[in-house]
């Protein structure tokens, strides 16, 4: 028997509809939308939709030294010769480095925790790259480790915690000063915030 919900939509479209409301932001109602709005540009969109989605998958992976995603491991942003070594910037989230690229305000390197600590969803340090972190802060030439992280209770727990577990390691802790919100995502800050929260970064 068919879904009561979408009585009339094939087996293929259900299946479509089904995966479009797995995404974020999308409920059953506006998956059912885009699935129409797909079907009507087959061609335009939903073909080199459906090629794109497959190359994606074959083909992005996550850099086993930053945590970023791209085609090569390692990633393009460890790799780029005119990048400054010494700064690591510390992000929750691949969005967060790409709002930093976006803006333009930095030319360290960066390190994706994959999310942030915390008591509630049960996310624990083991969780997160911060061994990784822990291991490339203490490499030679490293000076700084910059945290690019929200002004949540998570985001503050993190930082702590990773301040920690760098402490044996005497180098300079630095977080994102004004500007950025209390609870604010960084990828909705705009350019010019973000640019400045990271120049009047401060010690911790
Ligand atoms: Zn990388």
């Amino acid at each position: 028997m068919r879904n009561p919900r979408t009585p009339t939509a094939s087996p293929e479209i259900e299946r479509l509809i089904e995966l479009l409301a797995k995404l974020p932001g999308m409920g059953p109602r506006s998956a059912r939308r885009a699935a129409l709005y797909l079907l009507k540009k087959r061609e335009a969109l939903m073909e080199p939709l459906g090629i794109a989605l497959t190359q994606a998958a074959a083909h992005v992976k996550t850099c086993s030294t930053c945590g970023a995603l791209d085609a090569a491991d390692p990633c393009a942003l460890c790799t780029a010769q005119s990048r400054d070594d010494g700064l690591i910037c510390v992000v929750a989230d691949v969005a967060d480095v790409w709002a930093l690229e976006r803006a333009g305000a930095f030319r360290g390197r960066y390190h994706v925790l994959g999310g942030l600590l915390s008591a509630l969803d049960g996310i624990r340090p083991e969780d997160l790259r911060i061994g990784k972190l822990v291991e490339r802060a203490a490499r030679p030439g490293v000076r700084e480790v910059i945290l690019a992280l929200t002004a949540t209770v998570d985001g503050q727990a993190t930082g702590h915690y990773i301040t920690e577990q760098l402490s044996p390691t005497g180098i300079a802790v630095t977080r994102l000063s004004h500007g950025v919100p209390v609870g604010g995502e960084l990828e909705m800050l705009d350019d010019g915030t973000l640019f400045a929260a990271l120049q009047s970064r401060r010690p911790l």
